[in-house]
């Protein structure tokens, strides 16, 4: 049985639940989908999801709590949206606390004010996906291992390092299941 964790310190973290438990009913495998708060509650896990939100705010919390510390030192998939790119990053443009799991820069706020947020197709795994953009931010450098699963407008707004995956839209706050069961693949292959 592999176990998932939504990062419940901040954020959408509800939707999450709901998106990854539609998207575990689909795919007809057993998971058990909670709320984790610690890096022991992290460290029982085999995928770790960081909801949109406010990235400053999750990601001191992250830290005072030694998580990415923990998911460096196990075998825990991870998807961070929004915010949660943010934070998976190794830069952005403003002083905050950060995991440095992506190798990339990131730039906040990058399409501009909450009420510039808009919802665009993005293509993604060869798919159309539709993509809610909310305070979005994108990647504005990635490193050689950086593998970018999409753009819109020119701007990097996924990608992919190893078992960790940032997106820079709402996945969770679609219908469309396609980025939660990409991910939850990723998990399974973390399942010794
Ligand atoms: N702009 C926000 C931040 O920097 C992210 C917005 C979101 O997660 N919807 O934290």
């Amino acid at each position: 049985m592999i176990k998932i964790g939504i990062l419940n310190l901040q954020g959408d973290v509800q939707e999450h639940i709901e998106a990854t438990e539609k998207a575990v009913g689909k795919m007809d495998i057993s998971a058990q989908i909670f709320k984790v708060e610690t890096a022991s509650d992290v460290s029982k896990c085999q995928g770790i999801i960081i909801s949109g939100g406010e990235s400053t705010v999750i990601g001191k919390l992250i830290k005072e709590e030694g998580i990415d510390q923990t998911i460096r030192e196990h075998n825990i998939a991870v998807l961070g949206t929004c915010a949660g790119m943010i934070i998976l990053g190794k830069k952005t443009d403003y002083q905050q606390p950060l995991m440095g799991l992506i190798d990339m820069q990131v730039k906040r706020n990058g399409f501009g004010r909450q009420k510039l947020s808009f919802e665009e197709e993005v293509e993604i795994f060869g798919e159309k996906f539709p993509g809610i953009f909310i305070r979005a931010p994108y990647a504005s450098e990635v490193g050689n291992n950086t593998e970018i699963l999409a753009r819109i407008k020119d701007k990097i707004v996924a990608v992919r390092e190893g078992k960790c995956i940032a997106t820079a839209f709402h996945p969770e706050l679609t219908e469309d299941t396609l980025i939660h069961e990409y991910f939850i693949k990723e998990v399974l292959n973390c399942v010794e």
